[in-house]
C-alpha cells in the first residue's frame, strides 16, 4: 500500500492525495485511486452537474489516507477478477489505515512495517534518547552503529520473529562488551584478547546508558512480529518518484483532469513500461509513428538496465562506498569552511565576530590575547592548519587549506 501526498510536506493539508496498491511479487500497480478536495470549475461557480467534476472527497486531509485505503482494498477489480484477498499488507508506521480496511473487508488483515521505515524510527528514537539524556558516548557515529546493528538483526534473521528479538535485546549487552549470548558473527569470540567494535572501539561503559539501551532494544524485541518479514515497500517509493516526474509536487494538478490524466500516464509507465504509449495510440486507432516506437523501446531498455545493475551486489557496494566518500568529503569541506549555512543563521548567529581592533588600540591598558596554532608537523615549512585567537569574550578561529600531506610528514618525523 502506498500513499502519495501533494502538499507541503507532513503538514498533512493537502489538496489532492494519489493511493497506489501495489502486489509484493509483481511489483505492479493493482489499484490506484486519486482523492480531490478540490475542483476548479467548481471554484470558478459552475454547479456539479455541468462539467467532469474532479472533487471526490469532502473532509480533512489526514481522513484521506484510511478513505482511500478503503476504496482500493474493498471491491478491487483485479483482485475480484483473480479471486483473491488480501491477506498481508506492508505499510510505513504512521498510518491508521489498516485499522479502517480491516473494518471495511470484515476480517483479520496481516500488517508488516516496511522495514526502512523500522529503521530510520530506531535512528530517530535514539537520537531522542540523546537530546533528553546526553550521553557523550552516545555519539551521532555510535547511534548509526547501533542502527546498523538492528539493520542486521533482521536481515539475519528474516521470517523468525522469535529469534529476532531474542537477537535485538542482545545489542545493548554486545556493545557494553557481554558477549556470552551473541552468536558467531561476534569478533570476540574468534579473538577476545584483540577484539574492538569496529564504530565505538572498546563498547560503551556508562550504566545509565545501558539502562536505557536495554530497555529501547527490549520494547523493539517485544514487536518483531510487525516487522519480521523484513520486507521494505521500495516499490511504492518508485511509484511515487514516477508520479512526481509526472506531477510535480510544487503545483496542484488535482484540481483538473489534468492530475488524474498525469497520474494514470505514471501508472502506466510503472507497470507497462514506456511501450505503453504505443498500446494507448492503438486503443485510440492511431498508429504509433516509427519514432515514438523506437524511443519508447529506448527508454525502456535504459531502464531495466538500470534495474538490472542496480540489483547486483559489486553495485550495491560501489555504492556504499561512494556515499561513504561523500560523506567523507562534506565532513572535510564543513570543518574548513566553518558555518555557512543553518536554518535562520543569519538571523540569529553573529558570524564573523572578530575582536574589535580600533577599541583594543585606544585601550592603552595592557592588552592579553591568547592565540593558538595547530600545524601539520614541527618542521620548519610545516603548514598552518588552524588559527585560533581569544580576547575577553571575544574568540576568533579559522582553518586553512593544506597544501601539503601533513600526516605523512608527521610520520617521518617521528621515524
Ligand atoms: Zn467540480
Ligand atoms: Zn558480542
Amino acid at each position: 500500500m502506498g500513499w502519495f501526498t501533494r502538499g507541503s510536506s507532513r503538514s498533512y493539508d493537502s489538496m489532492s492525495e494519489t493511493a497506489t496498491l501495489i502486489g509484493y511479487f509483481t511489483k505492479k500497480v493493482v489499484g490506484y485511486i486519486v482523492l480531490n478536495r478540490k475542483c476548479n470549475m467548481c471554484d470558478h461557480g459552475h454547479s456539479k452537474e455541468d462539467h467532469d467534476c474532479r472533487l471526490n472527497f469532502v473532509g480533512s486531509a489526514k481522513a484521506m489516507e484510511p478513505k482511500a485505503a478503503v476504496l482500493l482494498s474493498k471491491g478491487n477489480a483485479i483482485l475480484e477478477k483473480c479471486k483473491l484477498e488480501l491477506g498481508i499488507v506492508i505499510a510505513d508506521n504512521d498510518s491508521s489505515s489498516i485499522c479502517a480496511m480491516k473494518e471495511a473487508l470484515g476480517y483479520q488483515l496481516v500488517k508488516q512495517a516496511d522495514k526502512n521505515h523500522t529503521s530510520k524510527g530506531v535512528l530517530s528514537g535514539l537520537f531522542e534518547l540523546k537530546k533528553r539524556k546526553k550521553y557523550k558516548e552516545l555519539t551521532n557515529v555510535a547511534i548509526e552503529y547501533l542502527r546498523k546493528n538492528f539493520d542486521y538483526c533482521v536481515s539475519q534473521n528474516k521470517g523468525d520473529a522469535k529469534q529476532m528479538a531474542v537477537a535485538i535485546a542482545n545489542i545493548p549487552l554486545h556493545c557494553f562488551n557481554h558477549h556470552n549470548d551473541c552468536g558467531s558473527w561476534c569478533g570476540y569470540k574468534i579473538d577476545p584478547t584483540n577484539y574492538k567494535h569496529k564504530v565505538i572501539g572498546d563498547g560503551f561503559y556508562d550504566e545509565d546508558l545501558f539502562l536505557d539501551l536495554k530497555q529501547f532494544f527490549s520494547d523493539l524485541s517485544e514487536k518483531t512480529h510487525q516487522f519480521s518479514a523484513g520486507v521494505s515497500s521500495n516499490s511504492n517509493e518508485s511509484t511515487n518518484a514516477v508520479i512526481v516526474s509526472k506531477a510535480p509536487k510544487s503545483r496542484l494538478y488535482g484540481k483538473s483532469f489534468s492530475g488524474d490524466a498525469r497520474v494514470a500516464r505514471a501508472i502506466s509507465k510503472k507497470n507497462n513500461g514506456e511501450i505503453f504509449t504505443a498500446d494507448v495510440a492503438k486503443k485510440l486507432t492511431l498508429s504509433p509513428g516509427r519514432n515514438a516506437l523506437k524511443y519508447s523501446s529506448r527508454v525502456d531498455t535504459h531502464h531495466y538496465r538500470r534495474k538490472n545493475k542496480a540489483a547486483t551486489r559489486a553495485f550495491k557496494l560501489s555504492r556504499i562506498l561512494l556515499k561513504k566518500a561523500k560523506k567523507a568529503l562534506r565532513h572535510k569541506n564543513e570543518a574548513v569552511e566553518g558555518t555557512t549555512y543553518g536554518s535562520d543563521v543569519g538571523l540569529l548567529t553573529s558570524l564573523h565576530e572578530t575582536i574589535p581592533v580600533r577599541q583594543i588600540r585606544e585601550n592603552l591598558d595592557p592588552v592579553i590575547v591568547y592565540f593558538d596554532l595547530e600545524t601539520g608537523g614541527l618542521s620548519k615549512s610545516a603548514d598552518i592548519l588552524q588559527i585560533a585567537v581569544k580576547y575577553k569574550n571575544y574568540t576568533f578561529q579559522v582553518y586553512v587549506h593544506p597544501t601539503k600531506k601533513f600526516l605523512l610528514k608527521l610520520v617521518k618525523f617521528m621515524d
